[in-house]
């Protein structure tokens, strides 16, 4: 077991440390000589005090909400929609969500314009970067209408090689295989 440091993150019932090395300080409880977070939030360790506490935090992690950009994995691709493993939430320290979050990107949210073959804008595996709509729905309401937003890396369909962008298009390397997607401006320039 990795040891708990200052600024580990925990839920209720963590396990923090033994109760001869600490004792428990504020968010923290004994029970039969261990230490267990009682919240949910930071560990803070005094090495001189011997306490562990955990600082909890009334906003709790962080939190989808409208306008802000998530980086995600498409899973499926439909008429009328793509789902999308939302993975980071993007600008607030690049935090890993706690939860899996589902989104959504509708037909009518993909493009400045209107989409036609949602097959021709995402497939399996891509990597999307894209801004919420609305967060209080599940799935996750998404758009990539914009310049900024879209895939930003993408593998051939066919033989799963990385794909190069070619103006408009993506090229594979490999097997020659031409493919379309809806692409972030900065297609795999190496920011997610
Ligand atoms: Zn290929």
């Amino acid at each position: 077991m990795a040891e708990i440091k200052t600024g580990d993150f925990v839920v209720p019932g963590d396990f923090l440390a033994t109760a001869e090395e600490f004792v428990p300080g504020d968010g923290a409880y004994e029970e039969e000589g261990k230490i267990y977070s009682s919240c949910t939030g930071v560990v803070l360790v005094d090495v001189q005090t011997k306490h562990i506490s955990v600082l909890s935090r009334a906003s709790g992690p962080p939190k989808l909400k409208r306008g802000d950009t998530v980086v995600g994995r498409v899973e499926d691709v439909r008429d009328q929609s793509a789902s999308v493993y939302i993975g980071v939430l993007k600008g607030r320290e690049n935090r890993e969500l706690p939860l899996p979050n589902m989104g959504s990107i509708h037909v009518s949210q993909v493009l400045t314009g209107y989409a036609k073959e949602m097959r021709h804008q995402f497939k399996p595996g891509d990597i999307v970067r894209a801004r919420v709509l609305d967060a209080r729905r599940e799935p996750v309401q998404l758009s990539t209408a914009g310049s900024d937003l879209g895939v930003i890396v993408a593998a051939c369909s066919r033989c799963r090689a990385p794909l190069e962008r070619e103006d408009s298009k993506l090229r594979c390397l490999q097997c020659g295989n031409l493919e379309f997607r809806k692409l972030a401006s900065d297609y795999r320039q190496g920011v997610l």
